[in-house]
């Protein structure tokens, strides 16, 4: 599951080193809100989330930014510039579920104009990414999916932001890449990261609605490749 690639290992913030010319034509339209899916049992998922143009919720999260960061915000805040060198306020807040079978742990608001990215995580996604703060110990099976699926869904919130793309099938990609690095930026134990990432890549795919299926080349060599030293792909069996 684990890839070595060649390159050295780039600092935080420029480890996310890609051409412009991929993203382009792939970036956020002004006002767009991309939805972020947790992962829920296939059977659940009936549509992909789309970005939607909802300026109103930009002001909404903005004004609910004012107030202080509770422990769980500053953490996977720190975690994301850490890991993607984007810093990007969060709140923890519970999110509307609108889409039936499908679970949204969160959204990014898209930088727009002089209004900055910002993202709104579920709160039980915050509850989940808290556990692997300081963790060093890997988690029992029976956790880890559920501790998986609050790291995945931080890391491709951050990726929105950070790349500026509302594309969900590259985002999912950039997040299977930087899901190790999110993890250890949280200060768990690189075994912990490997456990993470790794349960990331083996169980987003069985759940991804089709806009977030990755593309072929989401693997290692590929187009969407970063180029980092240790990096997971979706493994579809
Ligand atoms: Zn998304």
């Amino acid at each position: 599951m684990k890839k070595q690639h060649g390159e050295s290992a780039p600092e935080n913030n420029t480890r996310a080193k890609v051409s412009v010319g991929r993203i382009i034509g792939k970036s956020a339209l002004a006002f767009s809100v991309t939805l972020g899916i947790g992962l829920v049992p296939a059977a659940a998922v009936t549509a992909g989330a789309v970005a939607v143009a909802r300026p109103e919720h930009t002001k909404e999260l903005l004004y609910a930014l004012k107030g202080d960061l509770t422990p769980a915000e500053q953490a996977i805040r720190d975690a994301g510039e850490k890991a993607m060198g984007v810093d990007v306020p969060v709140r923890c807040a519970p999110i509307p579920q609108t889409q039936e079978g499908v679970h949204i742990n969160g959204y990014t608001h898209m930088k727009d104009g002089p209004l900055p990215a910002a993202i709104r995580m579920e709160d039980q996604a915050c509850d989940g990414f808290m556990r692997v703060v300081s963790r060093q110990e890997p988690f029992s099976e029976d956790e880890v999916k559920a501790v998986a699926a609050s790291v995945g869904s931080a890391t491709h919130e951050y990726v929105h932001a950070r790349w500026n793309t509302s594309d969900e099938s590259l985002t999912d990609c950039y997040a299977f890449q930087n899901s190790y690095y999110m993890t250890i930026a949280a200060g768990a134990a690189p075994e912990v990261a490997d456990q993470i990432a790794g349960t990331i890549a083996v169980e987003r795919p069985k759940v991804a609605p089709a806009e977030y299926k990755t593309s072929p080349e989401c693997r290692a060599d590929g187009a969407q490749d970063l180029g980092y030293d240790i990096a997971y792909f979706p493994i579809v069996s």
